[in-house]
Formats: structure tokens, C-alpha cells, sequence
């Protein structure tokens, strides 16, 4: 039987963040991962990280605070999360990049486009822009801080010492031997639960049967726990969703290719919705076609040519590129008339500045040829509900009490953007896994310094 002052339950962003915030805190840190590599949803993400009021921002001359990117998250659910939370996270979020930057995470903003539903440039992400950079960078930061890691290492349970207090956690090796450990915090920082498809279709029916392009070790184990500890749960149906998963190739074709000027369209060559508003609902109207063509021209695949994304959907031979509306339709099996006729249109809408039938506003100039194209799907990518926690990153049992020692982070805690997946706007989901994580460290070496006094 082994003893720790922290253990971490995953080691995706979240995880990394919590073993890394409480490792420099002085704990004695063991992170027990699942899979025999540490990647987990964050290594298949972009890893771009929103921060309000960076240094960055104000040498590129973004007038940006922590209000604003607060405001933004609320406004694009009407406030229908934890307000406090995202008060909360917003207000540290140039702390933790700068946090992350000083422990060898290389993070820089992202120039070039605005994300939908963020009212300024304040994405950060690392030079290629891929979370397995993220997350190669964090391991490393975690090590040297002298935290342990261990692989293969499911927590299978976790073992309660009275009411509202976790003793122990049981570790499951991949031949079936259980070991126990004795911890004075854990944190549990799990995931959601995208890579179970019975607990997606309990929880999420809209995305039932839907391609789930997520990490498969995220089951929601928690889930069973929060049925046994009493541990309250909101917002399961709240989820990251995106409407532009390469068809047959698993590559998400960035969604600037659609906010930079960019449309979708049917079989019938027609527009169905209003593609500005945001990939994460987008995934529910392109499967309700049965599939989409996404549209764009060379302009714009010059600001997606920034993304490692980018070329490895290039390499998949996702990206067919056209000469000619004829050559498009042809290209893409798409009847022609109709295609030119909504091609047509867009150019007089984005010359007049009138919306569209969806209320879209076409406000860059009008796709030219050459085109760019891609068959796509909706995909979820990652679950957003989970364990409530307050601001300390406690759990809260469903009396409302808040558990002493037990701790969670990203995926495992209820995001900030509300029920469904209307709610999400890009970074929602790393900015809970490193704000929230970073807290759930520090309070948990602090709840350990405590049991050791
Ligand atoms: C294609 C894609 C692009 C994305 N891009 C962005 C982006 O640019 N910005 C953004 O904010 N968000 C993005 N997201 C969402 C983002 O990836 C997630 O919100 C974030 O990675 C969640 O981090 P996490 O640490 O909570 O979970 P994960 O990174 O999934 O880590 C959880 C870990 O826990 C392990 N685990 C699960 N169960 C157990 C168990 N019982 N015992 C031990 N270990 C366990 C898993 O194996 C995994 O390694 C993207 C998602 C996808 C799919």
C-alpha cells in the first residue's frame, strides 16, 4: 500500500496542470493514468488556451480583460452555467498562461483570425498549434517539478473516509491486480465521457450514433461514483460538437474555413444554416443533411495553413481544390446549377451586406476561385457536464456540502457552457481544464499540508 499527499485521477491537460500546480506547492504528487502514453483528449485538441489582459494582447495592441472574455463565455448560453466560475476562471486566465510560460510551456498568440463567439484575438497555443505539443510540454513541466506518473494505471474506485472525505483511492493494472493508495487529496481530472457511446446516448441523445472524434480512454468512470458518493452532477448534456470532421479521415478542417467567408452546403448544393455562429452546434444541422460540403477559397486556406491540422488534412487528401464552380461540382459530386446559384448569392450578399435567410452576414470579401472543398460530418468531440465544484474546485455532494479532499478539473467538472451544445465556444474546454486544474492543485496540496499538520 502506497501513501501520498496527491492523487491525480488522468493526465490530460487538467491532470497535468493540478500534478504540476501541486508539486510546486511541496505535495508529494502520483498521477495514475489509464493508457499506457499520456495524450488523452487534450493531444488530439488544437491546445489553444483563451487568456483576457496578456502581455501579448497588449503588444499586438488588444484591448482585452478579464470582463470581456467573461461576458463573451456567458453571452453565448445567456448565462446559463455557473456565472461565478467563469468570473472566476476568466480572471485568472492570463495568470495561468503566464504560470505555464514560466514552468517551459511555449504558448503565443494566435494572429490571424478571431474565434466565433470571442469578441477579440486572445487565443494562445503552442508553435505548431496541436495539443500534443501541449501536452509534451506540461509532462515535461510536471517531471521536473518531481511529480510521479504512472501509466496503465486506471483508478477503478474511490474508497471514502467518512462523510464527505475520500482515504483512498484502488488502482486497476492492466492483468487485473488491484493496488490501493492512501491519499489526503485526489483529484479527479478524468475527462468527460465522449468515449462511452452508451453513456453519450443516455446523456446526450442528439449525438447519439454520431462519430465521436475524442479520446476512447474518456468512459466518465466518475459517473458511477457520483451514483455511490452522492456527488452532484449538472449540465450532462452540454457538449463540444463540430460541424467540419473530414469525411472518412478523422482531420477537423478548422472552422476559420467557415468564419472567414466560407459556407456549407447539401447534396442539393444549398445552404442550411448560418455557419458564423459556431462549429459546436453546427455538428447537430450538417448531420441532420446527412453530411455537408464545406466551401472556401484561397484566401482563406492561407490563415488554416497556420495549423499543423491543416496539412495533415492536406496529407489525408481531405482538401480537394477546384479551379472552377464547374470543376467544384464535378469534384464533389454536387448538382451545378444549384451550387452556382448559391455561389451567386453569396457574392451579392457579401456585396450588399444584407443577411442571409439564416441572418447571416457574408462581411469578408466573396469566395473567388480557385475553391477549396471537403466532405464533412458532425462530430462530438468532448463532453462539457460533469461534477459541480465551487470555486476551490471542490466537489459539492448533492446535500450541497462540499467534499473536504476531493477535487475536480476539465472534463470531469461541469463546464462553462451550459446545457447542449449551443453553449460552447472554442477554448471553453482548456480554459476549465488548466484555470480549474491549476486551482484543484493548489487547494489540494493545501487540504494535504493540512492532514500532515
Ligand atoms: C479535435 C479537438 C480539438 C479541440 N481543440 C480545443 C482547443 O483548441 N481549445 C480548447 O479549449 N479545447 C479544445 N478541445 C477540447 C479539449 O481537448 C478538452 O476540453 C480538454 O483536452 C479536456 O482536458 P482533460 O484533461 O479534462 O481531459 P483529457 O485530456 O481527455 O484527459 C483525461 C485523461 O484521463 C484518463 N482517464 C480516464 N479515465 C481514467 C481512470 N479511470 N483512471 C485514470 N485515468 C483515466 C484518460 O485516459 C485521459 O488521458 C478540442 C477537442 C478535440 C477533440
Amino acid at each position: 500500500m502506497a501513501q501520498v499527499d496527491v492523487l491525480v485521477a488522468g493526465a490530460g491537460a487538467a491532470g497535468l496542470v493540478a500534478a504540476l500546480a501541486a508539486a510546486e506547492a511541496g505535495a508529494t504528487v502520483l498521477v495514475a493514468e489509464r493508457d499506457a502514453r499520456v495524450a488523452g483528449t487534450t493531444a488530439m485538441s488544437t491546445g489553444l488556451i483563451p487568456a483576457a489582459g496578456t502581455p501579448e494582447q497588449a503588444r499586438a495592441g488588444i484591448a482585452d480583460c478579464p470582463e470581456r472574455l467573461a461576458h463573451d463565455i456567458l453571452a453565448k448560453h445567456g448565462g446559463r452555467t455557473d456565472a461565478r466560475m467563469v468570473e472566476e476562471l476568466a480572471r485568472r486566465s492570463a495568470g495561468v498562461v503566464a504560470w505555464l510560460q514560466r514552468h517551459g510551456v511555449p504558448l503565443s498568440l494566435v494572429a490571424g483570425f478571431t474565434y466565433p463567439g470571442h469578441s477579440v484575438r486572445r487565443m494562445m497555443g503552442t508553435p505548431h498549434r496541436t495539443g500534443a505539443e501541449l501536452v509534451a510540454a506540461l509532462l515535461a513541466a510536471v517531471e521536473a517539478a518531481g511529480a510521479l506518473l504512472l501509466t496503465r494505471a486506471r483508478v477503478a474506485e474511490l474508497l471514502p473516509a467518512g462523510p464527505a472525505r475520500i482515504g483512498a483511492v484502488v488502482l486497476e493494472r492492466p492483468d487485473g491486480a488491484l493496488e490501493r493508495v492512501e491519499a489526503r487529496a485526489v483529484v479527479l481530472a478524468m475527462g468527460g465521457f465522449a468515449g462511452d457511446p452508451g453513456r453519450v446516448a443516455r446523456f446526450i441523445p442528439a449525438m447519439a450514433g454520431a462519430v465521436a472524434h475524442t479520446h476512447p480512454g474518456c468512459r466518465g468512470d466518475w459517473i458511477d461514483w457520483a451514483v455511490e458518493l452522492g456527488l452532484e452532477m449538472a449540465d450532462m448534456d452540454s457538449h463540444q460538437g463540430h460541424g467540419g470532421l473530414a469525411l472518412g479521415h478523422a482531420v477537423p478542417i478548422l472552422w476559420a474555413s467557415m468564419t472567414e467567408g466560407g459556407i456549407q452546403v447539401n447534396r442539393a448544393g444549398v445552404r442550411f444554416h448560418d455557419e458564423s455562429r459556431g462549429y459546436s452546434e453546427a455538428a447537430a444541422a450538417v448531420n441532420a443533411q446527412g453530411g455537408a460540403v464545406s466551401i472556401w477559397d484561397a484566401r482563406i486556406q492561407k490563415v488554416l495553413d497556420q495549423f499543423d491540422d491543416t496539412a495533415e488534412a492536406r496529407r489525408a487528401g481531405a482538401i480537394v481544390a477546384a479551379a472552377s464552380v464547374t470543376d467544384l461540382a464535378r469534384r464533389l459530386d454536387l448538382p451545378q446549377g444549384p451550387l452556382a446559384a448559391t455561389l451567386a448569392e453569396v457574392e451579392t450578399l457579401a456585396r450588399s451586406g444584407r443577411p442571409c435567410r439564416f441572418g447571416r452576414r457574408f462581411t469578408h470579401p466573396p469566395l473567388a476561385p480557385p475553391y477549396h472543398a471537403a466532405r464533412v460530418t458532425g462530430a462530438l468531440f468532448h463532453t462539457q457536464g460533469g461534477l459541480v465544484v465551487d470555486t476551490q474546485a471542490r466537489v459539492r455532494h448533492v446535500s450541497g456540502q462540499p467534499f473536504a479532499n476531493l477535487f475536480a478539473a476539465g472534463g470531469t467538472a461541469r463546464g462553462l457552457s451550459g446545457p447542449g451544445a449551443a453553449g460552447y465556444i472554442a477554448g471553453n474546454g482548456l480554459l476549465a481544464a488548466t484555470g480549474l486544474g491549476r486551482i484543484a492543485g493548489e487547494r489540494a496540496a493545501a487540504v494535504a499540508r493540512e492532514g500532515r499538520a
